[in-house]
């Protein structure tokens, strides 16, 4: 019998699960608030990377942040406010940052990426249109002593078992790699498993194989009903036996009445995409010293970067759209950006959780109810296995053993069963199990 799903969320992470929720049969709609990969989905650097799949929260991260809190420049930037939530966050990720949780989560994440570019081929055997570069990614700096970081953080990925290669380079050898290269380039490292997507090409190829699109129509309201959910979503009621909530930062609005504490903010990020003269790269390049990420798009050449926390201001920095091409000519042989390239500067706030793992699976207490959101710096890499899970989740009634780190239970965000926000059948959905019970009235 085949399962109705509501999807709410356009981004990468609702496309993904909507695609592969209609591949197991299910009956699907997604409602979008506005446009298909109008938010962080839009201008992202598209990097499907399972060798940077790793948390932010590392040990010694704080005081980078902190330090760079003072240096507008910086590329990780913590803005102190004094938002409860926020600070919650930030003492959560001051917690995540230990060498223990860290390795957990680097363990949690390769369960993920080992599904996620075998689930792309899927795509591209189910004929889903997209524009894929598959050449790896290669990083440089200056000089070696950049990657002292990068290298800890594969010994680590290594440690678990991760497939991929990392390939060291001179400068010269990267430049014969990559002529687009400058002089300013001391040494390389070839990340050899990893691909880049055109982001929003992704989700619209998704979207055309995922069921029934609605644009525009953003969702106020959940409700529980006797057969399953009922979701306004614009002017119209639907109703379906399951709902995915995929909405990125907005996840935990849309939760709170289910008593869901998601501890999701919005990191935000810039990015620019532009034709220019000179050698355009033809790979993906991670800049280490300027932490930016370059991708060669069929659009132009996309400089993407800075993570800057503790605000939601979405607007555009001239200062900070300059410094992502001052920072990145120095690494090119003789590639500039055409004039008018500011026009295509972007700006996206990752949903990010503090431990850098998204939270993925159905909410305890409210059956049906399914949360797919928190992707961070990653959501493109992990759209593809998080799709899955939901999957697998929803059609095949059982969470997947690699997804089971991801649940609510498991992150220390299970609801606190706010009953009276859900309807009458509602209440009994969210009644808790026993167990559980007994841990929701301790908190
Ligand atoms: C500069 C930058 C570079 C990045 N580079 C990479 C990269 O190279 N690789 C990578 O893996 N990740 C990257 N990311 C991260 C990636 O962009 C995000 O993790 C990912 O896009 C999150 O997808 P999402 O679907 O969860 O959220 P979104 O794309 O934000 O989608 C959520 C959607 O939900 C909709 N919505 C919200 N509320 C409602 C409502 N009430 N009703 C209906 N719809 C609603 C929104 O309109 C939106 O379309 C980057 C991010 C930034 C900012």
């Amino acid at each position: 019998m085949s399962r109705s799903v509501i999807v709410i969320g356009g981004g990468v992470i609702g496309v993904a699960c909507a695609w592969s929720l209609r591949q197991a049969g299910c009956d699907v709609v997604v409602v979008e608030g506005g446009e298909l990969a109008g938010g962080a989905s839009h201008g992202n650097a598209g990097w499907l990377t399972p060798s940077l799949a790793t948390p932010l929260a590392a040990p010694g991260i704080l005081r980078t942040g902190l330090r760079s809190a003072l240096d507008p420049r910086g590329a990780l930037v913590i803005r102190p406010t004094l938002d409860a939530a926020w600070l919650r966050w930030l003492w959560r990720f001051k917690r995540a940052a230990s060498a223990e949780q860290f390795s957990a989560g680097i363990a949690a994440l390769l369960g993920l990426t080992r599904r996620t570019l075998a689930q792309l081929d899927a795509y591209r055997s189910a004929g889903v249109e997209f524009e894929m570069h598959a050449d790896g990614i290669i990083a440089v700096a200056r000089s070696r002593e950049a990657f002292a970081w990068f290298d800890a953080t594969f010994a680590e990925l290594d440690r678990h078992g991760f497939e991929g290669d990392l390939v060291h380079m001179t400068g010269d050898e990267a430049r014969a790699a990559e002529p687009a290269l400058g002089d300013a380039v001391g040494a390389a490292t070839r990340l050899t498993i990893d691909c880049h997507v055109d982001p929003v090409s992704l989700v619209r190829g998704l979207a055309a194989q995922a069921g029934e699109i609605r644009e525009h129509a953003p969702v106020t309201a959940i409700a529980a009903t006797a057969s399953g959910w009922r979701v306004r979503a614009g002017a119209d009621s639907l109703a379906a036996e399951h709902v995915v909530v995929a909405t990125g930062t907005a996840a935990p609005a849309l939760l709170m009445p289910f008593g869901v504490d998601l501890l999701i903010v919005g990191a935000k990020g810039y990015s620019v995409t532009a034709k220019g003269t000179g050698t355009q790269p033809s790979s993906a390049l991670y800049l280490c010293e300027p932490k930016l990420g370059l991708s060669a798009l069929d659009a132009g050449l996309r400089i993407a970067g800075m993570f800057e926390l503790g605000g939601n201001d979405a607007a555009i920095d001239p200062a900070r759209v300059r410094q992502l091409v001052d920072d990145t000519l120095p690494f090119l042989r003789d590639w500039r950006p055409a004039p008018g390239w500011e026009a295509t500067a972007w700006v996206g706030f990752r949903p990010a959780t503090p431990d850098s793992l998204p939270v993925i699976g159905e909410v305890p207490g409210a059956a049906g109810l399914y949360v797919a959101a928190g992707h961070g710096m990653l959501g493109v890499t992990l759209a593809p296995a998080t799709g899955l899970a939901i999957a697998e989740m929803i059609a095949g009634g059982a969470v997947p053993e690699w997804a089971a780190p991801f649940a609510l239970e498991q992150r220390g965000q299970a609801p606190l069963f706010h009953r009276s926000a859900c309807g009458a059948r509602g209440a009994d959905r969210a009644k808790p199990p026993r167990g559980r019970r007994a841990a929701a009235r301790r908190r």
